[in-house]
Formats: structure tokens, C-alpha cells, sequence
């Protein structure tokens, strides 16, 4: 369910050759263990549009039933036509108004996707990138502008492009036969003030469901940091439905890292809950090792690693907090405010850890196994406060 009330969904999207069914597989499966609840894959051609029933009948048989989206350009409406088993596979389908054909060709083509989208009885996400945009209403309004008595400038314009292109298809969409509640909109920017503005716009003029998403946001904390920017300003305004961190991966890197950002931002925002929090502080100079961030961090993971069992196990255990602070100055009183916490010994302090669970001090640790105590005490409260 997209829109309404219903929760923001977390998007995401593969980067491998649709067509190479064990890499897709493989990559789904973790993108959706990473928590994301849609899944993009691009159909590109005869051979991805032919692996997809594959896809979806290898997941299903896994017991992963993630909704896949197919995403279309240039060829959609002959690929969706031709490979009926696709078309029915999937869950929802994106198009790019800019990619589905030039001059007369555009309508009919946008037409014939459309169609079997609603023979299919499937959602369809009309997507539009500034980076692909519709030449022909590109240069109508451009025309339009440049007779205006008081013309609008180039970045105007330019919002104002993406917003008809966007407004155009749906109502070209609803036309033709596609229910308003199964259509989403999405218009992409790279710009963080030009995002905010085109989706201020779109959603003062529909009531369409929106996904967000800044296009070509970048690499690692630029990426996030860009992504984040844009879209929290929107989310903070009610403006959003989807979401998806579109973030270029490092040489080598994990592809979930985009899900786990969006995650992160829904949850820092108190919109969602995913994961429980860890709180940790940023260390200084007193406390001088490095064992503190080195318990924050195993907390961290080992939380996230149990998250797919307790999701099922231990409902609410989402919303639990854990301090991890590395020194006594802060550390009982953020640790009485998480549900446990602990504080590590600073340099010179006595070599124990007071461990507070639920406002209380409940034992001190010591010596050399305090992190596998604590994550033990992290357990038992889990066990018993969120039930099973
Ligand atoms: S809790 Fe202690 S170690 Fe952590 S930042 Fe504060 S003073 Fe420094």
C-alpha cells in the first residue's frame, strides 16, 4: 500500500544485468533483507524482459516475496506486448514519459503501456528525470514562455517542465483507463532547491502519491548527505509516499548501504522505526580508546544482523534505544534515558561498566568479557520485553 496514511516505503534498486537471473536473485534477496519493501529492476531489452518470471518464481521460492518493479524506456511497450509473463510477473511498472517515443509514435506508445497495465491490473510509477526529459513538451513550453509578457527564468521553467510532464502523462494515464489510487508520480532532480520546488508544486497540484528520490545524488557522504537534505525538508512537510536514496556505490561497495540511508532517515525523523537505535557518543579525550566505538560498532551490527528474526519474533523491538557512551560524564545519564545503556571506562576511571536497564542500574561489568555481557543482558531484555 502507497499513499494515504500508509507508512513510507522504502525503495531501492539493482545494479546488475536483469538478464543474469543467480546475480539478480542474489542481489533482490538482499536488498530486501536490508529492509527494502520494492524492489526496481531495469528491463532493458529481450533477454532481462525473458529472465524476469525467473526472477520472481526463484524469490518466491526462497520465500521472498518482495513486490519487484520493472523499469521501462524506449522499448517498454514492445517488451511489455511481447513478453506477457513479465508484464504479469511484475508488480508495478515505471515509465519514463521522456523515453517512450518521439512525435505521434510518444502517445501511442505511452498508450500501449499504459493498456496492459491495466489489463494486468498493476501500478504503474510515471517517473520523470531531468535528465531525460520530453523534447516535445520541452520545446511547447519553451515556446509558451518565450511569449509570455513577463517570461519566466531558465530554472522556472525548467520546474515547471517537469511538473506538466509529470501531470500530463497521469491525467494521459487516467484517461485511458488506469485508476488515479494505482498511479504514482516521481520527477527527479539533481539539485536539492530545485527537488524541493518541483515537488512543493506537484504536490500543491495532485493528489497523486509521490515517490522521492534525488537523482544522481553522488557518492558516500555526499550522496547521503544531499539525499537526506532534500528529502527531509519534503517529508517534514507531509510531501512523500516512497522513497529511494539514489546513491552511487563505492568501488566494492554494498549495494544496501541506499536502503539502510533510507531507513536511517525515515527513522532519525521519527517517521518510521526499522532498527533499534544505538546511541553513541562521538568519544574524546577522555576516554583514549578505541574499545568504546569498537562496542558501539558491534552493537550496532549485531542489532542489525538479529533484525530480520526479531522483526518476526519480537514485535515493537524496532523502537528500542541502546547507549553505548564512553565515559561517565554523560554516559548514566543517556543510558537512563535508552532503554539499556552502558558506560565504558574513561581513561583513569575504575575499569567497570555500569549497565542500566530501564532508568535502573542493574549490574557493574568488568574485566574482559563485558561485550559479550552486555550483548547477553541486550538479549534477555529483548527476550522479555518484546515478548515472542
Ligand atoms: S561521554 Fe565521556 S567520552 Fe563520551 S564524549 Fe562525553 S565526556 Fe567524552
Amino acid at each position: 500500500m502507497i499513499g494515504g496514511n500508509a507508512p513510507i516505503v522504502v525503495q531501492s534498486m539493482t545494479n546488475t544485468d536483469t538478464a543474469d537471473i543467480d546475480a539478480t536473485v542474489k542481489q533482490v534477496r538482499e536488498l530486501a533483507q536490508a529492509g527494502s519493501e520494492l524492489v526496481r529492476i531495469t528491463v532493458n531489452s529481450e533477454e532481462a524482459a525473458a529472465a524476469v518470471p525467473a526472477i520472481t518464481a526463484r524469490l518466491q521460492l526462497a520465500g521472498e516475496n518482495v513486490p519487484l518493479v520493472g523499469d521501462f524506456h524506449f522499448n517498454g511497450h514492445k517488451l511489455l506486448e511481447k513478453y506477457p509473463d513479465c508484464a504479469q510477473a511484475l508488480a508495478k511498472y515505471r515509465i519514463n514519459p521522456g523515453n517512450v517515443g518521439r512525435g505521434k509514435k510518444r502517445d501511442e506508445q505511452f498508450a500501449a503501456m499504459i493498456e496492459t497495465a491495466c489489463h494486468h491490473e498493476k501500478p504503474v510509477r510515471i517517473g520523470v528525470n531531468w535528465g531525460s526529459l520530453d523534447q516535445s513538451l520541452v520545446a511547447r513550453l519553451m515556446d509558451e514562455n518565450s511569449r509570455r509578457s513577463e517570461p519566466k527564468d531558465a530554472q522556472d521553467i525548467m520546474h515547471e517542465i517537469m511538473v506538466t510532464s509529470a501531470l500530463e502523462s497521469a491525467a494521459q494515464a487516467e484517461a485511458l483507463g488506469l485508476p488515479r489510487e494505482r498511479i504514482t508520480l516521481s520527477a527527479k532532480m539533481s539539485g536539492v532547491q530545485d527537488l524541493i520546488a518541483v515537488y512543493r508544486a506537484l504536490s500543491d497540484q495532485c493528489d497523486y502519491a509521490l515517490h522521492l528520490g534525488l537523482t544522481e545524488a553522488g557518492m558516500g557522504s555526499k550522496g547521503i548527505v544531499a539525499s537526506t537534505a532534500a528529502l527531509s525538508v519534503l517529508l517534514q512537510e507531509g510531501i512523500g509516499d516512497t522513497i529511494r536514496i539514489s546513491l552511487t556505490p563505492e568501488p566494492g561497495g554494498d549495494r544496501t548501504r541506499e536502503v539502510i540511508v533510507a531507513q536511517e532517515l525515515l527513522q532519525a525523523m521519527g517517521l518510521r522505526h526499522f532498527t533499534p537505535a544505538v546511541i553513541a557518543c562521538p568519544g574524546c579525550g577522555r576516554t583514549t580508546s578505541h574499545y568504546f566505538q569498537q562496542l558501539a560498532q558491534d552493537i550496532q551490527d549485531y542489532l542489525r544482523t538479529q533484525m530480520p528474526e526479531w522483526r518476526k519474533q519480537h514485535p515493537g523491538v524496532e523502537e528500542m534505544r541502546v547507549a553505548v557512551m564512553g565515559c561517565v560524564v554523560n554516559g548514566p545519564g543517556e543510558s537512563k534515558h535508552a532503554n539499556i545503556g552502558i558506560s565504558l571506562p574513561g581513561t583513569g576511571e575504575k575499569p567497570v561498566a555500569p549497565v542500566y536497564v530501564d532508568g535502573e542500574k542493574t549490574v557493574t561489568l568488568k574485566g574482559d568479557s563485558i561485550a559479550r555481557d552486555f550483548q547477553k543482558i541486550v538479549d534477555g531484555y529483548v527476550q522479555t520485553r518484546y515478548g515472542s
